[in-house]
């Protein structure tokens, strides 16, 4: 990644963001605080990367040392509450927290004059949407915020590129995983057969996957819903 931001300017890497803790955007850190950039994220995500992602950082260590062998643990430094702009007078970018999504300290990286959106896995395009240090009713807040930029492009954390309507896609499956569980509920119907009978046709039609296929994310909702505690 180094190397390609090379080939595109001779300026310093100043800065990395990590939208989240996780390990696959986060991981890298070392490697950008090595050339003296300084990592920043959400100060809603700091205590996440002290717990989860420092022993997830060190099981990597050990289950994957061919790459991560090498590496260290370097969390960010530079925590912003709600918003922390980076302008130069050339580009500008914003980066914002709108609440609990994906993880409890998402942010975003939001670039106004290009009408650009990085939006970390708070939004993906297609892939699984991890729901497990999650929260679906603020994750539906917090992507109703991200429709109010005039977003042109979105840059998913995982997944094609897209337009707005990317957003939309990754709401619409919130609100109707959230639906489709709750009128199963509301009809009695256990766990087990609301996994067998639950549809969400329009997540096929984005995904390709059939929503029973992700039933951790059904197990998910269902514990939110019914405040059965969260499944294992
Ligand atoms: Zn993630």
């Amino acid at each position: 990644m180094i190397r390609l931001i090379h080939k595109t300017t001779d300026k310093p890497i100043r800065y990395v963001f990590d939208t989240h803790y996780h390990g696959d955007h986060a991981d890298g850190n070392q490697m950008f605080a090595a050339i003296g950039a300084t990592p920043i994220a959400s100060e809603e995500s700091r205590s996440q990367f002290d717990t989860k992602g420092l022993a997830g950082f060190e099981k990597s260590k050990q289950t994957n040392p061919a790459v991560y062998g090498r590496l260290n643990y370097q969390k960010p430094i530079l925590y912003f509450p709600r918003k922390l702009v980076i302008d130069d007078g050339t580009q500008r970018v914003e980066l914002l927290h709108f609440g609990h999504a994906h993880t409890p300290g998402d942010a975003v990286a939001w670039l106004p004059k290009q009408g650009l959106l990085f939006t970390g896995d708070a939004c993906v395009n297609g892939a699984f949407n991890y729901l497990g240090d999650g929260n679906s009713a603020s994750w539906i807040r917090v992507l109703t915020e991200m429709q109010k930029l005039p977003v042109q492009r979105v840059c998913p954390g995982h997944g094609e590129m897209g337009g707005a309507d990317v957003i939309e896609k990754q709401k619409r499956y919130f609100v109707e995983l959230r639906e489709a569980v709750q009128r199963l509920v509301d009809k009695g119907r256990t766990l087990d057969q609301i996994r067998q009978q639950i549809e969400v046709p329009s997540f096929k039609e984005w995904t390709g996957v059939d929503v029973k296929t992700r039933a951790e994310n059904i197990d998910f909702v269902y514990s939110e819903l019914t405040g059965s505690g969260k499944p294992k």
